[in-house]
């Protein structure tokens, strides 16, 4: 009963905020919340990188946010790890492919969703140049912490697209293998160059090993920047995409935080969107053509009238590890087919 009217209060406080036009503020009414919370803030200066495992994270957690640095006048990044061209489900589907893809039909496939992530992120306001596609291996992220660390073991292999390195193209570091050291070294030298004022990254909770794996390698990165440029400052703060049946478990027009989720450092941070923003990640969300066939029911959750983030402690975050920290997750059954 208790929990029941507590519910309603906070419910009406994000209303409340919601109603603010288009602004950012912080979900300071929620258990946690110290008073003095800071909140997101996006002006003229911003500079947000945005860390995606795959095309479409980045406009599921933050199609709104990225409008509104683009509005603000700042600049926006979206940063790829992999082209998320392992789905072999989705593959099938779209390179018409009736038994076992090859490993052109993977590559193919990725392709294709990085030109869907460029289309996408036009409808947002950001350029094909403010895009980087680093092409690691999708569902094999978890092994570079690890096994395919260094020089002393050979390079990954990606037993989808056949690959044991991203596209020359595509690298920023010559001779870039898949090395989680290669992977850590490259996202150091992107952080360290657009010296961003946010980074966007996903939680280490998330349930898809792919997104638990892009937070450790991006702590470890930005350990390495603030190593070497002890005044770089930036506001860390992370999204989720798969908690459960976090997303889709409602479709209410506000998005809740996960219940069972901390709330992180400084409470949860709620980003109200306006309608005409909500309209633009709709239709950014549904550029992912490939995605919309497969599992548009699951993409659509995530188009609301807020967004929901929340800032870790600062990380102490060293690879390569000898245990495993992501694979303990067990996705529900209806998401273990999305990369
Ligand atoms: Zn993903």
């Amino acid at each position: 009963m208790r929990h029941a009217s507590l519910k309603a209060v906070l419910a009406l406080a994000l209303t409340s905020l919601l109603t603010l036009a288009g602004g950012i503020a912080c979900d300071r009414a929620r258990p946690g919340s110290p008073p003095d919370a800071p909140s997101l803030s996006v002006v003229a200066d911003t500079r947000l990188v945005v860390f995606a495992p795959h095309p479409d994270d980045e406009v599921l957690a933050a199609g709104g946010l990225i409008q509104q640095v683009r509005e603000a006048g700042g600049t926006v990044r979206v940063v790829y790890i992999t082209s998320g061209d392992s789905y072999t489900v989705s593959v099938r589907l779209e390179q018409h492919v009736g038994g076992r893809p090859t490993g052109a039909n993977y590559r193919e496939y990725g392709h294709q969703r990085e030109f869907e992530a460029r289309a996408a992120l036009r409808i947002l306001g950001v350029g094909a140049w403010s895009l980087t596609f680093l092409g690691f291996p999708n569902d094999g992220l978890t092994r570079l912490m690890s096994t395919y660390w260094s020089e002393r073991h050979a390079a990954y292999r990606s037993p989808y697209t056949r690959q044991r390195r991203p596209a020359q193209s595509e690298s920023f570091i010559p001779d870039t293998e898949y090395r989680g050291e290669d992977l850590t070294q490259e996202l150091a030298e992107i952080i360290g160059d657009f010296k961003p004022t946010i980074i966007l990254v996903p939680r280490p909770e998330d349930q898809h090993a792919d997104h638990c794996a892009t937070w450790f390698f991006v702590a470890d990165a930005l350990g390495d920047v603030m190593r070497v440029q002890p005044r770089f400052h930036t506001d860390l703060v992370n999204y989720i995409v798969h908690y459960n049946s976090w997303g889709v478990e409602d479709d209410d027009p506000v998005l809740q935080p996960p219940e069972d989720l901390d709330a992180g450092v400084s409470g949860w941070l709620t980003v109200p969107l306006t309608d005409r923003q909500v309209q633009a990640k709709r239709t950014a969300v549904h550029a992912y053509k490939s995605q919309m066939d497969a599992m548009g029911w699951f993409l659509d959750a995530f188009v609301r009238r807020n967004e929901v983030f929340s800032r870790p402690p600062l990380p102490q975050i060293s690879l390569p590890i000898t245990h495993s920290v992501c694979e303990d997750f067990e996705p529900p059954p209806s998401r273990t087919h999305k990369k």
